[in-house]
């Protein structure tokens, strides 16, 4: 089969390499057609983010089953998501919620991203992909959400959703800041939610026109960031995302996070050793979430609310291109692009 395979920043190739067969009850092989590319590919593919290829490019999935095995609790025909991360769903870590460290598997064990965990699981811009423990993994797409709709919910959607949902329930209609840039869907699909989800006032601010545009029709306000001009923090916000992926970006979402506030850094900051003003975050008693997002726990919520209406990721796509151009539009600088087959 074809696997489009990641060799260097600028140049991959499609690979024929062998399909994956079945090989436990609980297995299931899996066509994708539609896979959104991830905000971290964009920057694999272009080199800002240095992973050593070669390996299977692409993570985040929807798929049509094409083999089960008997207890894999999905039967050919079934149009699914896949969560970008393997996970057992039987062990410790899974049934805390915390399916990112799966104890079945090697430590961030993801498809399309062999460097994070040094093992090749294969990727979703493959004409087969197989996934072992089917019966946790896979998760059926509801009637009425296009495959082109839920493509990245298991990853990017995912990450914006886990920024502010939890905060949200223990805070409803709490304010919301979004301090966006780097992680360019995570940002807009975090300041969706938040209005989603009945936020009180949602401000998203970015430099990127573009994406304000994306984050209005989301329904949030928007408004540049502007650090260079010196901005300052003019409000306070209970809940805060940084998805801007620079110091001064991070320093300035701890200063706008009200006392006793939620902030969740969803950029990954890459530098060997971030600072970070921990005085004023003890002072105002904030709590500090970072992390990989638990694809598989939590991924449903955020698919339930696309499937009902309230969220719509459709705004922060710019463009749908088929499998066979997947080469050319992946440093595409635009916030998201969806391959379908
Ligand atoms: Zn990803
Ligand atoms: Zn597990």
């Amino acid at each position: 089969m074809q696997q489009l395979t990641f060799l260097a920043p600028g140049q991959f190739e499609w690979r024929d390499v062998p399909a994956p067969t079945l090989r436990a009850d609980t297995d299931a092989i899996v066509a994708p057609i539609a896979v959104a590319r991830c905000d971290l590919d964009f920057y694999i593919a272009t080199g800002f983010v240095s992973y050593p290829g070669p390996f299977a490019f692409g993570h985040e999935t929807v798929g049509r089953v094409v083999e089960a095995g008997p207890a894999a609790g999905v039967a050919p025909g079934d149009v699914v998501i896949v969560p970008f991360q393997l996970s057992c769903g039987r062990c410790g870590a899974c049934r805390r919620g915390f399916t990112n460290a799966c104890e079945a598997y090697p430590f961030a064990a993801a498809y399309g991203l062999k460097p994070t965990s040094k093992t090749e699981f294969g990727g979703a811009l493959s004409d087969l992909m197989y996934v072992p423990f089917a019966d946790h993994m896979l998760v059926r797409v509801p009637d009425g959400v296009g495959p082109e709709v839920a493509a990245n919910v298991s990853d990017n959607i995912a990450d914006g959703w886990r920024g502010v949902a939890g905060p949200l329930q223990q805070r409803p209609g709490a304010s919301v800041l979004v301090v966006a840039g780097l992680a360019q869907s995570v940002g807009l699909y975090a300041a969706g939610a938040a209005v989603a989800l009945g936020a009180g006032r949602v401000l998203y601010l970015d430099d990127d026109a573009g994406r304000r545009a994306r984050a209005a029709a989301l329904g949030a306000e928007a408004e540049p960031l502007a650090l260079d001009g010196g901005r300052t923090p003019d409000a306070q916000f209970e809940i805060v995302v940084e998805a801007a992926g620079n110091e001064a970006a991070l320093a300035f979402a701890v200063h706008s996070c009200a006392p006793n506030g939620v902030m969740t850094s969803v950029a990954i900051h890459f530098g060997a050793a971030t600072p970070v003003p921990l005085t004023r975050a003890y002072y105002k008693g904030l709590t500090f979430h970072t992390g990989r997002v638990h694809s598989r726990a939590t991924f449903p919520e955020a698919l339930a609310c696309i499937a009902c209406g309230k969220l719509h990721p459709e705004h922060v796509t710019h463009r749908i291109v088929p499998f066979a151009e997947a080469i050319d539009a992946m440093t595409d600088p635009g916030p998201k692009v969806i391959f379908t087959r």
